[in-house]
């Protein structure tokens, strides 16, 4: 594959005042065309920032807002189609970065790659005849907890990390061929990730969720039965107090880490403070996300409920200031009966559903402005991969395969890969 880079006009440059109260700055780098044709359009941070991006249609834009940052130097650069021009303001203590654009593209939500010396933030578009908005995909990052030299719950003969990876990997693979929505996996093996790095790379990644995936061991080997999590600075009831304490000295990373200096690349602690809204929101819609995540666990026949209710836990990975983070606890593999239904696809398989129709849901009650789910599609649409039967693709969102045949006006027809289904949930 051949990737040529067209680095383009960089317009007229002049110099601002430092601005004293941020010391994150921003600066255009360049626009290039990818061999898919897609444009890349770069600028250069100090600092991982707050991110808000946003399009509007008329006429057609896309809108980055820097929080906290000012600009480094003027920008004001005019591109190739359907790009028209490239340019940006200071509001107040935020940077508004606009891509002025001819007609409507395929956007994707802008993410921030961190180098030695700078951050790259980075925000790709195509031009899409097809549509008559500016769309994108929804971005759901899924954490599959431990890895690595941490395994996590011990069992029989299952580890915890394993059977986090395998729900996680069920979970990417529905989003991955649903129109509309694009996993990022937080940990896609068997490797260790501390648990700053999981946060961090969510907000990097531009993650419009954040689901962390575990699985719980005791003592008591009867104790069993699945959780939802969501995050709070006190936690609501002891089970999750002890939990989150358990989970924060079972972790060799955090162990060797006391006493050392923390060096994060974004300070979520400090910004909570500073964006009380965009925090109160987060924590708001982490909720309903856990009710909706939670609503599926227990109409799920194979997952019996250890808590009926969302709880609240400081479980750190969730504690991202904007993005709405939900920890499922998929069972006990202390206790045999859960044992038994997370060492089986099937059983996993049932809690990667209930996340996915969670998340679906979530978004009948939140439309993501800009994106595939707003208005909510009244069929999402599957793309068959090789190797997929009808009734494995019915189990995973919960439908049958009598109604994806009528849907879908299958009789007697074979389905191939590439083919695009409806299926309405
Ligand atoms: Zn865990």
């Amino acid at each position: 594959m051949t990737i040529f880079n067209r680095k383009l006009l960089l317009g007229i440059f002049c110099f601002f005042a430092v601005n004293s109260e941020t010391s994150n700055k921003i600066s255009f780098a360049e626009i290039v065309e990818l061999s898919s044709g897609n444009l890349k359009i770069v600028f250069h941070l100090d600092q991982v920032a707050l991110i808000n991006s946003y399009a509007l249609d008329d006429p057609s834009r896309i809108v980055i807002d820097v929080k906290n940052t000012s600009l480094d130097s003027a920008i004001n650069a005019q591109a190739l189609t359907p790009i028209k021009l490239v340019r940006a303001s200071e509001v107040g203590k935020n940077v508004r970065l606009v891509i002025d654009l001819k007609g409507s593209v395929y956007w994707k939500k802008p993410w921030q790659i961190k180098h030695k010396d700078r951050v790259d933030l980075i925000l790709e578009i195509r031009r899409d005849r097809t549509i008559s908005k500016n769309l994108r995909d929804i971005i759901v990052a899924i954490d599959a907890g431990h890895g690595g030299r941490d395994p996590g719950a011990i069992g029989k003969n299952l580890l915890e990390k394993d059977v986090t990876l395998l729900i996680a990997k069920e979970l990417e693979r529905t989003l991955k061929d649903t129109r509309g929505y694009k996993p990022v996996m937080i940990r896609p093996d068997d490797r260790f990730v501390d648990l700053n790095t999981r946060y961090q790379n969510a907000r990097k990644l531009g993650a419009d969720l954040f689901i962390s995936i575990h699985a719980d061991g005791f003592k008591l080997s009867s104790v069993k039965g699945a959780s939802v999590y969501v995050w709070s600075e006190e936690a609501s009831s002891i089970t999750a107090e002890n939990l989150s304490k358990k989970e924060l000295t079972n972790n060799p990373e955090v162990k060797s880490k006391i006493g050392k200096l923390d060096i994060r690349d974004f300070d979520e602690d400090a910004a909570r403070t500073l964006f009380q809204i965009a925090y109160e929101a987060k924590i708001e819609n982490s909720i309903i996300l856990a009710e909706k995540i939670l609503a599926q666990l227990k109409k799920d026949p194979y997952t019996k409920m250890h808590k009926p209710n969302v709880e609240f836990a400081d479980f750190r990975v969730l504690k991202s200031i904007d993005i709405p983070s939900v920890l499922v606890e998929s069972g006990f593999i202390s206790n045999p009966d859960d044992a038994k239904r997370l060492g089986g696809k099937a059983g996993r398989r049932m809690i990667a559903r209930s996340i996915f129709l969670g998340i679906h849901n979530y978004f009948k009650d939140k439309p993501k402005p800009n994106s595939f789910m707003n208005p909510l599609p009244e069929f999402v649409e599957y793309e068959i991969q090789k190797g997929d039967v009808i009734s494995e693709i019915a189990i995973r969102f919960g439908v049958t395969t009598e109604e994806i045949i009528k849907w879908n006006k299958l009789n007697n027809k074979s389905i191939f890969p590439g083919q695009k289904i409806q299926i309405d949930i």
